[in-house]
């Protein structure tokens, strides 16, 4: 096991029901540090980019259009295993599959409005981490 860092985005179907407070909760229970956190309204073209690997995808142009329909939290979380840890509260993309007591069982809306995005690799959490925050915003 080992110190890790992942990206969270608290997506808008949760800032849009004032979840913020109530999500962070879970993660900090959990034992993950919040040590980076931003409220922003994602454009278009940093919502492809951010999502460019599913651009192939069915669903690609209704989710860039979903996260952009509100603001977002950008987060980075720290703690022992982060990037599996995160993935396990947050439950499976789909919140009907979700495990109850993760975040997406709790509170998501549909496979889409699912409340919350992790990274799933740690090589893919740097990169994500790197594209909204600059290291000297990380305050571990
Ligand atoms: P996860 O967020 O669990 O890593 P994916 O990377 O597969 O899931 O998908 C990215 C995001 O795209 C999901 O969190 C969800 O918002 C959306 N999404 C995934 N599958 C679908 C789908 N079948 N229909 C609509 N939106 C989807
Ligand atoms: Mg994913």
């Amino acid at each position: 096991m080992a110190i890790e860092r992942t990206l969270s985005i608290i997506k808008p179907d949760a800032t849009r029901r004032n979840l913020t407070g109530a999500i962070n909760q879970r993660f900090e229970e959990a034992g993950l540090a919040i040590v980076a956190q931003r409220r922003i309204r994602l454009t278009e073209a940093q919502a492809r980019a951010f999502y460019a690997v599913h651009s192939e995808r069915a669903f690609y142009d209704d989710l860039c259009a979903f996260m952009t329909s509100g603001p977002v939290v950008v987060q980075v979380l720290e703690g022992e295993n982060a990037v599996d840890a995160n993935r396990t509260i947050m439950g499976a993309t789909n919140p009907a599959n979700a495990d109850s007591g993760t975040i997406r069982a709790s509170f998501g809306e549909t496979v889409e409005a699912n409340s919350v995005h992790g990274s799933d690799s740690p090589e893919n959490a740097a990169i994500e981490i790197a594209f909204f925050f600059a290291e000297t915003d990380i305050v571990g």
